[in-house]
């Protein structure tokens, strides 16, 4: 068990890649306080994992509300101990091409996948930091990588995000907090569900294994980067796209 004794917050685990990343760390020990705006698909996750309750719990947190994100970390810190580990995964797609885009639209995604990655880090900064440890493992996207047929707002969110690990992994590092991200490839979930088949088919081309991948993938590179495995790992954006970027 590799995160034995340790307890993590996962944003948007209610579904997908977020509630894969929730059940690998449930079963490498840790204590997981699942997060999702949709608080009924939280709740039913944690209760799935653990019937008890006691190493599972769910909760309805919008990332991007700023006294709500502030409460529920106080309240992970106050029901499990501590907060070793925060995995800032939710976000959301922005469909259409630049010319029909409304500047709504373009800041709707900018503030959740931007805004609400640094509204998480400021709220569990202080608790790590008193704790003298913390990983924070933030979900960017391979379409932060290269040019990618994905909308420009979406793009350039997962863009930010790097630009934040990095940044934070520096600011925070003398406090014993570690910041990398994962950089997925096209996974399936209700977000890539969106996708015509041809249009999935076009993301994925270029693999170089026999497989796509699932979200179980994301969820093993998320350990490795919440685990001790990777002390003196930090600022890193970790590729898992099955060799798709080399294309
Ligand atoms: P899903 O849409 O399947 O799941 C995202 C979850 O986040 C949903 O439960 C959603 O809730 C929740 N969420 C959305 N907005 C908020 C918010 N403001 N506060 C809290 N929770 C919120 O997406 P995936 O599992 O596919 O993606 C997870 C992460 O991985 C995202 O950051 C995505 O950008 C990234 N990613 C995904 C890839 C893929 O191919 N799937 C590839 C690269 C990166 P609800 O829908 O109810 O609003």
């Amino acid at each position: 068990m590799e995160l034995e004794g340790l307890v993590a917050v996962v944003t948007g685990a209610g579904r997908g890649i977020g509630a894969a990343i929730a059940a690998r760390f449930f079963a490498e020990g840790a204590a997981v306080a699942l997060w999702d705006v949709d608080g009924a698909s939280a709740d039913a996750g944690a209760r799935r994992l653990d019937p008890a309750q006691t190493r599972a719990a769910g909760a309805r947190v919008d990332v991007t509300d700023e006294a709500g994100v502030d409460r529920a970390i106080a309240e992970t810190a106050k029901r499990f101990g501590r907060v070793d580990v925060l995995v800032n995964n939710a976000g959301i797609l922005g469909l259409g091409t630049t010319a029909e885009m409304t500047v709504d639209a373009f800041e709707r995604v900018m503030r959740v996948n931007v805004t609400g990655v640094f509204i998480c880090c400021r709220a569990v900064a202080p608790v790590m930091t008193r704790q003298g440890r913390g990983k924070i493992v933030n979900i960017s996207s391979l379409s932060a990588r290269t040019g990618r047929p994905v909308p420009v707002n979406y793009a350039a969110s997962k863009g930010a995000v790097v630009s934040l690990t990095q940044t934070l992994a520096r600011e925070l590092g003398p406090a014993g907090i570690y910041v990398n991200a994962i950089a997925p490839g096209p996974i399936a979930t209700e977000m890539t569900g969106q996708f015509t088949p041809e249009f999935y088919a076009r993301l994925t081309a270029g693999r170089a294994t026999r497989r796509d991948g699932t979200p179980e993938d994301v969820a093993q590179a998320a350990v490795y980067l919440a685990s001790a495995r990777s002390d003196w790992v930090t600022g890193v954006v970790l590729d898992v796209n099955g060799g798709i970027l080399m294309r």
